[in-house]
């Protein structure tokens, strides 16, 4: 049986980055730069006014003039034809450009209009005051954005600045999701005897969605081979990865590994050494063009939310062009003493904060892993390997972070 980061690993191994596509501007947000990108122009691309005022020669101002001649006014978005001469001032409003023969700025509030003519007095700057130079943020043909950047508003807005529209970035995974099992009726019905809500189902499609996914959730499957073989069929023709939930551990009914290996997924392993989580059954499917991820999760919800976490989770990063070394699960201090017999290695809900010295857990009463209804007051689970631990308060512990 696999070690949780001997799984991690082979999944990892068979995640390829998606191939670069072209999205809409906006759209890119919280995607990865797949090309690096130059600056078609100097930015600003004009000697810019940072406020309201009049714009004018610093060295009337260190000769101790105080009074000049208005000559014009120039608005954002208009361009001033003339140039600015010894003992004259242009009026100037905040992202005009700075006309010819000025270099500074001089706040409005500093000024006292008398006709054709300016009086300034209190505290003036000098050189460059108020004055965002030309290619002050960046030259034309400078590298802005190297491959591999996480876009933020903020480069959203850069990459607006130099003309980028269509971006190219690592796409948005297509994933779908597929809840196997007898017992499963859809969320808008009430269960008859012996059957319970499809809870998974939703759940997958959320957690895939909020890790950047496209997803795409199928009604819920009984478990029966020929319906398994023609919905897996059909969900492997057209994702990236697929979630199927259930079906994957000892039980007479458990067909997805046997249905997925006839349908040519190549198993990678089946079962992990983990609680909650161990019957996980993962895969790949090659077909001419494409290459789908498959994950058999654990029908029970807790685990499949866990299996989620670690490893689809970081298998879509990967696909999304995150960089495929991941950072260290953190540790966190145990706020109370905490008993714990562990028969496998267990990932346990937790609540988490962070205090001036560092993140802190607090280990939630659980009562396995169906137990769902805890999970939701938890930020993520702490991990205790194999075997029994008394843990002090302060204790360290390695945590695995949810959102
Ligand atoms: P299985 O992995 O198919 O043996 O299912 C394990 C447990 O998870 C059983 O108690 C199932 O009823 C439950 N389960 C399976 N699929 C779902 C689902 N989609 N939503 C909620 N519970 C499920
Ligand atoms: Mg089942």
């Amino acid at each position: 049986m696999e070690t949780v980061a001997s799984a991690l690993e082979k999944v990892l191994q068979e995640a390829q980055p998606l191939r670069p596509a072209q999205v809409d501007l906006p759209e890119a947000v919280g995607l990865v730069l797949a090309e690096t990108v130059v600056s078609d122009m100097d930015a600003p691309p004009f000697a810019k006014a940072l406020v309201d005022g009049y714009a004018l020669q610093s060295r009337d101002i260190s000769e101790g003039r105080r009074r000049f001649r208005l000559v014009g006014t120039v608005r954002a978005g208009e361009w001033f034809s003339g140039a600015v001469e010894a003992g004259q001032a242009v009026r100037i409003m905040t992202g005009a450009p700075v006309p010819t023969g000025a270099d500074m700025v001089v706040m409005l509030e500093r000024g006292r209009e008398v006709g054709e003519w300016v009086e300034l007095e209190g505290e003036l700057g000098g050189a460059g005051a108020y004055v965002m130079p030309r290619g002050a943020e960046m030259r034309a043909g400078d590298i802005v954005f190297r491959r591999g950047t996480v876009l933020k508003p903020a480069h959203i807005a850069v990459l607006a600045s130099i003309g980028q529209a269509k971006p190219f970035v690592f796409p948005r995974p297509r994933v779908n999701v597929v809840p196997t099992g007898d017992e499963l009726v859809d969320v808008a019905c009430r269960p008859g005897p012996g059957q319970i809500r499809n809870s998974n189902g939703p759940m997958l499609w959320a957690a895939a969605h909020r890790a950047g996914a496209n997803v795409t959730l199928l009604p819920p499957v009984v478990d029966q081979e020929e319906l398994l073989y023609r919905t897996l069929e059909r969900a492997l023709s057209d994702a990236d990865v697929v979630l199927v939930s259930g079906g994957v551990s000892m039980g007479d009914r458990d067909l997805v590994p046997k249905v997925l290996t006839a349908l040519g997924v190549r198993q990678v392993f089946h079962r992990v050494r983990l609680r909650p989580g161990q019957p996980l059954w993962f895969g790949v499917h090659k077909a001419p063009g494409r290459r789908a991820l498959v994950f058999g999760l654990p029908g029970n919800p807790v685990s499949s939310l866990v299996c989620f976490y670690l490893f689809a989770k970081p298998a879509l990063r990967v696909l999304m062009g995150h960089d495929r070394r991941r950072s260290p699960e953190p540790l966190a201090r145990l706020r109370v003493a905490w008993e714990h017999r562990a028969a496998r290695p267990t990932y346990w809900p937790a609540r988490l904060w962070v205090d001036r010295s560092g993140m802190v857990a607090e280990p939630l009463p659980w009562q396995g892993s169906s137990d769902m209804r805890t999970v939701t007051l938890a930020d993520g689970f702490l991990f205790v390997d194999q075997g029994e631990h008394r843990f002090q308060a302060g204790d360290e512990v390695q945590v695995l972070v949810i959102d």
